[in-house]
């Protein structure tokens, strides 16, 4: 994300956890303002120590407070069958990253609404903790904690439920209108063209706002050039998916392939194959059937004293399921698998039997031949 590092710090039901390096700068803004303004101003007469300290605690309470917010979007999309690669902190707040789009109006619905509503109860327990420590005269240390998180949770909900794609409120709108429409593509386009006007309307606030002095403003500033620049960019790759959703792997693939017998010693294929070749991966067959694939980059994790000893076939990715398609299928389906941090290629089998290759470079070459005949 923003080409920095990410890093993963645990894995909660089953989800990975990470976060990317613009997370510390945000995390760091939010401690920073807590200590040296809000802190100050609502319980004054405390040593800076004790600002810091608490401010601290009240920033990781409120980031723990997004990660339950995304957690609950992502339980919700499992257990409507979707893949959930990881959950991302980042400089924006929190993001689940799903490999598949949910498939109907009804499951998108709920799981968008999930995140908001998880803010929503974790608000409703901190204002009802907020009566029950006034009702026993709790001191301002504890109580004001509790009341920042109580209103921050409500913000989130709320900002988060505006109507414009892709926030939560966005995709909630959208799945009313794919509901009304059963067209999922004109539904995106009407949530998207929403997110992009409450992106500039945050923007016109933010304007306002500085030339009336206040300079907090700037953040919506930030947040509406975010939202209607991802707005756009949502629409745009929903189209391009429905796109490559019309075109077949068959359509697309390289035939014949050039392929490797799994008995071939590593040493052979450097040789033969990668040095001079034209192709960094190959598939990997044996007795006619296809089992694998090998890539140039197995080779490289493979001490260069084991090549003559160890086969392509022991270095090769052979979890199957991950590298074949069927001709038939389209090519939005294997998209996840061309990612750069995927296998980076498919392969064509017909009843078991090699019948082309479709690697990224394939695709990219579809999507923008599609490009300039628009
Ligand atoms: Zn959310």
């Amino acid at each position: 994300m923003f080409g920095l590092r990410s890093f993963t710090i645990g894995r909660f039901f089953g989800i990975p956890l990470e976060v990317n390096s613009s997370w510390f700068l945000v995390f760091f803004l939010v401690a920073y303002t807590l200590s040296t303004s809000y802190l100050p101003a609502a319980m004054p007469g405390q040593p800076s120590s004790v600002h810091v300290f608490i401010a601290l605690a009240m920033t990781a309470a409120f980031f723990a407070s997004i990660v339950l917010h995304e957690f609950a979007h992502s339980l919700v999309a499992r257990a409507g069958g979707l893949k959930i690669s990881r959950i991302t902190l980042f400089v924006f707040g929190g993001v689940s990253q799903m490999e598949d789009e949910p498939t109907g109006p009804g499951l998108e619905f709920l799981m968008a609404f999930a995140g908001p509503a998880m803010s929503l109860v974790l608000s409703a327990v901190c204002f009802g903790a907020m009566a029950l420590m006034r009702s026993a005269h709790v001191t301002s240390t504890l109580l004001i904690p509790v009341q920042y998180l109580a209103y921050i949770n409500l913000s989130v909900a709320v900002f988060n439920l505006l109507p414009g794609f892709p926030l939560d409120g966005g995709r909630v709108l959208r799945s009313i209108l794919w509901a009304l429409t059963g067209d999922m593509l004109k539904a995106t386009r009407w949530a998207s063209r929403m997110g992009q006007l409450l992106g500039y309307a945050l923007i016109a606030i933010a304007v306002v706002g500085v030339l009336n002095g206040s300079l907090d403003l700037i953040w919506f500033a930030v947040m509406g050039w975010f939202l209607s620049t991802l707005a756009g960019a949502a629409y745009q790759q929903q189209l391009l998916k429905v796109r490559l959703s019309e075109v077949p792997l068959s359509a697309v693939m390289s035939s014949p392939v050039a392929f490797v017998s799994s008995d071939t010693t590593l040493e052979e294929m450097a040789h033969s194959y990668f040095l001079g070749g034209r192709h960094s991966r190959y598939p990997v067959v044996s007795e006619g059937k296809v089992i694998g694939l090998i890539e140039l980059q197995a080779m490289r994790d493979m001490p260069r004293d084991e090549w003559a000893s160890k086969t392509v076939g022991e270095a090769a990715h052979t979890d199957l399921a991950a590298v074949v398609a069927t001709p038939d299928v389209t090519i939005d389906r294997v998209l996840s698998r061309l990612e750069p941090s995927g296998p980076g290629a498919v392969l064509v089998v017909e009843d078991g039997r090699l019948a082309g290759i479709v690697t990224r470079a394939d695709v990219i070459r579809l999507v923008s031949s599609m490009d300039r005949q628009q």
